[in-house]
């Protein structure tokens, strides 16, 4: 299983060589990616990361620094699909807010070609519970970075089951108590945009063999390496700290 990081910035102001949050599974030929912030198919294809094997999106909530790139993801899937002539697969779309995407719809069918494809984009509204069986395994449970509207949660965290591993993906989060319940796990991708790397380490030890941070706030950018030394002190495993294009690969 490799893990792709294309965007790691958290929503504060346009930062040099980082680009907001996106990251993809990629396993068995089929990739699965998490939020579409801005440059995401751009680092993706640069990176040799085949978006033509894009099976399912997952977005963890409609801020900007998660859903900026999905017209423009879609938009180079289709027409990286011209170009190479070769079959796609249909694309599930989870969101919090389908809304979100009936409007990116609109939009694209006014970019090129109507927007026409020979593959579907099947778009789901993310409730708690399983929302993905297949080669990965998909729990969603929401989290109270964001509230509800019309009694639907609008921002989520995820446990990812992917050969073998248990992958949780804080997405934004109001601290440890909103994820701990999708733990334990093997490994816990984690933003920064909103807490310290320290604090965040210090809450799940004992509860996850690694921590990848990402969204990283201003904090982690003014002083990375810094932050990454006061969270190793309180934390008994391994720490990462994930920059834009960079790949992990675990065995
Ligand atoms: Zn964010
Ligand atoms: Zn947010």
């Amino acid at each position: 299983m490799k893990l792709h990081f294309f965007g790691t910035c958290s929503g504060t102001e346009p930062m040099p060589g980082r680009h907001h949050t996106s990251f993809a599974f990629e396993t068995k030929g089929k990739l699965y990616i998490f939020d579409a912030g801005e440059n995401c198919s751009y680092n993706a294809h640069i990176m040799g990361v085949d978006l033509l094997s894009c099976r399912a999106v997952f977005i963890s909530h409609s801020h900007m620094d998660h859903i900026g790139g999905l017209g423009n993801l879609f938009w180079n899937i289709r027409k990286l699909n011209v170009y190479y002539s070769r079959k796609m697969n249909d694309v599930d779309l989870y969101l919090p807010e389908p809304e979100v995407w009936e409007h990116l719809e609109e939009i694209l069918r006014h970019t090129e070609g109507s927007f026409s494809k020979e593959w579907e984009i099947y778009p789901h509204r993310i409730n708690d519970g399983v929302i993905f069986d297949g080669d990965i395994t998909v729990r969603a449970l929401h989290n109270n970075h964001l509230g509800k509207t019309d009694g639907h949660c609008l921002s989520f965290g995820f446990l990812i089951e992917c050969e073998g591993k248990r992958v949780v993906y804080t997405g934004d989060t109001n601290g440890p108590d909103d994820f701990k319940p999708l733990m334990p796990c093997d490994i816990l991708i984690c933003e920064t945009g909103h807490h310290r790397a320290r604090d965040i380490a210090e809450a799940v030890n004992g509860m996850t063999d690694k921590i990848i941070y990402n969204h990283h706030g201003l904090a982690m950018l003014s002083d990375m390496e810094g932050e990454l030394a006061l969270a190793r002190e309180v934390f008994d495993g391994e720490i990462f700290s994930a920059n834009d294009m960079d790949t992990f690969d675990f065995q």
